[in-house]
């Protein structure tokens, strides 16, 4: 159940809704959005009688039951599309949102000549490894503080907002002191503990879908960090692991449409990792365009022979100003899509939504 209170809902009627809440036996998560506080209920007993008395409650604005298992993130608790904001830039509105950048942070020369080019070029964002898992412990682990302070350079030099990834709970408030956006990568998409430490890091956090893990398991995952207190969640399509070994994952485009059906979240889609080879990218970059992605994340080296890792799925600087020209058609009409829409969700009905 969640109970949405009414904007300007008193202190004292909050904690009379929680106590009704916990009368009936259930427990509360509360939530103090940014206009009113949502209350998610927990736990097993009469939904329909606590519903009722809840609805009738001071303060309450709708009391809903909500079916799939995971709630905050899910469209029947949130109708409309939500907007993440990461440093100004706007992921899930009007404007379709590029991310690049190298796979890590290697030096200050190829940090900086990576971001200057991918801004050139168009992109929003950089992204850029300081931790990285690597799958072998002898492999490069990523410059860590070095490679954040290096990050925070290349945004005073070039505007573009900072997605890098965090690891370990452990790390929340130093990643979050210089990063816009905190990436969660696939291997870490169920560390639960950093979930839960990512609801209170005050920054929006792009969750990566693990390599093999199903759409619901994503949205669980995105539950955990929502539920944790921070709403600013962007989910991303990166590719999971099947038979296909042409590929380095196979690239589950249809995920996004899927994801726009069951989540009022932002979507988008990572068409290096999804592929692992660089001539592939354009190609499901237009993929993901066309399909409604919100925006891309790929990577993009200045001498991608020379990356310290994902070298071979990293676009060159001219092969991503190429890309990002090619794309501008797709872009265009991607753009009268979304205005289209936004026009078309106004004139539906409020929440369809069974209470
Ligand atoms: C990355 O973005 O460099 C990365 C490690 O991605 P993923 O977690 O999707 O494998
Ligand atoms: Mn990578």
């Amino acid at each position: 159940m969640i109970i949405s209170m009414r904007p300007h809902a008193t202190r004292e009627e909050i904690e009379h809704v929680c106590e009704r809440i916990r009368e009936f036996g259930y427990k509360v998560h509360s939530i103090e959005g940014e206009e009113r506080v949502v209350i998610g209920v927990v736990g097993v007993g009469d939904v329909t009688a606590c519903l009722e008395s809840l609805e009738a409650t001071p303060g309450v604005e709708r009391a809903m039951r909500i079916s799939a298992p995971y709630k905050f993130v899910s469209r029947e608790f949130k109708r409309e599309r939500s907007i993440i904001k990461v440093n100004g830039i706007e992921i899930g509105g009007q404007e379709f949102v590029v991310m690049a950048g190298p796979c890590s942070v290697e030096s200050e020369k190829q940090i900086m000549e990576t971001a200057e080019g991918v801004a050139e070029a168009g992109a929003r964002a950089l992204r850029g490894g300081a931790f990285k898992p690597r799958t072998s412990p002898y492999d490069f682990q990523g410059l860590e503080l070095e490679g954040l302070k290096l990050l925070r350079k290349a945004r005073e030099a070039t505007g573009l907002a900072i997605v890098t990834e965090i690891m370990s709970d452990r790390d929340v408030d130093l990643v979050a002191e210089y990063a816009d956006c905190m990436q969660v990568g696939a291997r870490n998409m169920q560390n639960f503990a950093l979930l839960k430490s990512l609801g209170g890091c005050g920054r929006p956090v792009l969750l990566k879908r693990g390599m093999s893990s199903t759409i619901k398991e994503l949205l669980m995952s995105a539950e955990y960090i929502v539920a944790h207190g921070n709403p600013h969640v962007i989910l991303c399509e990166r590719g999971i692991r099947t038979f296909e070994t042409a590929t380095r994952n196979t690239c589950d485009i249809a995920a996004i449409p899927v994801l726009d059906e069951l989540t009022h979240l932002p979507v988008v889609l990572d068409p290096s990792h999804a592929t692992g080879k660089r001539s592939l990218v354009p190609a499901v970059s237009r993929a993901g365009v066309a399909i409604g992605a919100d925006g891309l994340i790929l990577e993009v080296h200045p001498c991608p022979e020379k990356a310290v890792s994902d070298g071979a799925q990293s676009l060159t600087l001219a092969g991503f100003r190429q890309m990002m020209r090619d794309l501008q058609p797709y872009i265009r009409l991607w753009t009268e899509s979304r205005l289209s829409r936004a026009t078309r969700a106004v004139a539906l009905p409020e929440s369809p939504v069974a209470v």
